[in-house]
């Protein structure tokens, strides 16, 4: 009997054992998991784009008593300041005891996703329909946008140089657009083509009307029809495409799946999952040790760059204005830092089990995945944590009861991928990347679990309090 005891302790003691996060849950936590899913929500249903994402974000943190950055002012510890870039980003941070030489604590998550975006001279007519050319944004699987209704998202600057911000299909009653695709009775020799081919880019062409002009002579008339519903409404003429940023994504509303609700469905949840639990950890935050900075980038579904992107000196123009008010220099507050780069990974898909290499693969339910590495083919282009930090959070974590995993995204050779922490790291920031196992990334209806969502919260909450 005793044997048999310290058998099972020596299991228990020298082998890795993962478990369900059903298995690990508290008294009371499986409550807290499906309110924190509500509010995720409403998060994703408000903010389908960068610009509508950082809108809300920024509504929220005003409520919770955030004020944007004045390059100068005196700061004391527990003010809470952010500053937006170009109504696309937004870095929030809560300043800590400590000063900021030694280092902060960042979570950095992007809150752009792929979609279609409007070319810049889209409206075209053909056989008396009026259609939107589009240019694919970011890794889409382009034939999962066909023959699912669309809302249309984005500004229109006019002549005059005022903007319109355009929000046409997410409203009970709006009306919607879609890319048409082929029935199967003529899609023979289209059913032959591999899949990556079947729906051509130039055939994302959304549907946009029918009825033509009345009392007209000329041709065109259904998109004149058009451009004037869009002149009665927004007061633009088709130059103003020229200066719009406007942008098709998946009509509907997060929604839960499962008959046991345990699975959240949304578009856009790449990574908004991860920016929810990096800006909510921060407004429950209360005045850190370390400052806290929590950093909502765009452009990372296309590399990064540009003004708005991670890569971008802008985050460095926003930390370096935190440490002048300490008389800091920039570098002295990188060194000492930490970045969570929180990013979803691919969840072990059980329809696809060839893909992915199971003794290193995320599983839903199984809490907030941490990735040592990322990057692809012989681990090119990946940001590589170092054992020292991957063993200061898997401390963090099991310090706090936090249910989390390992994993890579997929098989050695499959693929591969990354985010902004190289982006991090560039910059002298210790960085490890983590975030929530995802179904059907980057397809119009991503999964998650509800459990994974909201242990990736309490994990940011944990690296903003260390
Ligand atoms: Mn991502
Ligand atoms: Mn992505």
């Amino acid at each position: 009997m005793e044997e048999k005891k310290l058998a099972k302790e020596k299991r228990d003691l020298l082998l890795l054992n993962r478990k369900n996060g059903y298995d690990l849950l508290k008294e009371g936590e499986e409550e807290i998991i499906l309110s924190y899913s509500e509010g995720y929500k409403k998060f994703l249903d408000e903010g389908k784009t960068e610009r509508s994402c950082a809108a809300y974000t920024i509504a929220l943190a005003e409520a919770h008593g955030f004020r944007p950055l004045v390059r100068g002012e005196k700061l004391q510890p527990g003010d809470k300041r952010y500053r937006v870039n170009r109504g696309k980003g937004v870095t929030l941070a809560i300043l800590g005891r400590k000063p900021l030489s030694e280092g902060a604590r960042i979570c950095a998550a992007h809150i752009d996703s792929p979609r279609l975006d409007l070319k810049q001279v889209p409206l075209y007519e053909e056989r008396e329909l009026a259609y939107l050319k589009t240019h694919y944004y970011g890794g889409v699987r382009k034939y999962q946008w066909v023959s699912i209704p669309l809302e249309l998202h984005g500004v229109v600057v006019l002549k005059d140089g005022s903007s319109r911000t355009v929000v046409i299909g997410d409203q009970p009653g709006d009306p919607v657009f879609t890319v048409t695709d082929l029935l199967p009775h003529l899609a023979g020799e289209q059913n032959k083509k591999p899949l990556g081919e079947a729906i051509a880019a130039e055939q994302l062409n959304l549907l946009i009307g029918s009825r033509p002009y009345p009392n007209d002579e000329g041709s065109d008339r259904v998109k004149l029809a058009i451009l004037n519903l869009l002149y009665e409404k927004y007061g633009m003429i088709e130059e103003d495409f020229l200066s719009a940023e406007l942008m098709a994504v998946p009509a509907g509303r997060a929604t839960d799946v499962g008959l046991d609700r345990s699975m959240l469905g949304a578009y856009g949840q790449d990574d908004r999952v991860c920016s929810y639990a990096a800006l909510l950890a921060l407004l429950n935050l209360e005045t850190p040790e370390h400052t806290a900075v929590c950093m909502l980038a765009d452009k990372e579904e296309v590399g990064s760059m540009g003004v708005t992107g991670m890569k971008s000196a802008a985050f460095d123009a926003f930390i370096s204005d935190l440490c002048d008010t300490q008389g800091l220099r920039l570098k002295e507050c990188y060194e000492r830092s930490f970045c969570l780069s929180a990013d979803v990974t691919a969840a072990f898909d059980p329809n696809y089990p060839e893909v992915f290499e199971k003794h290193n693969s995320a599983y839903l339910n199984y809490g907030i995945c941490l990735s040592k590495y990322t990057g692809s083919r012989g681990k090119s282009g990946a940001s590589d944590a170092s054992a020292e930090l991957v063993g200061l959070v898997r401390k963090l974590l099991n310090d706090h009861s936090i249910v989390w995993q390992t994993a890579e995204l997929g098989k050695t050779d499959q693929g591969g991928g990354g985010t902004v922490a190289a982006y991090m790291a560039d910059r002298n920031i210790d960085t490890l990347d983590a975030g929530v196992p995802v179904l059907s990334m980057h397809s119009p209806f991503e999964v998650v679990s509800k459990l994974d969502c909201y242990m990736t919260y309490r994990a940011i909450q944990e690296v903003y309090r260390s």
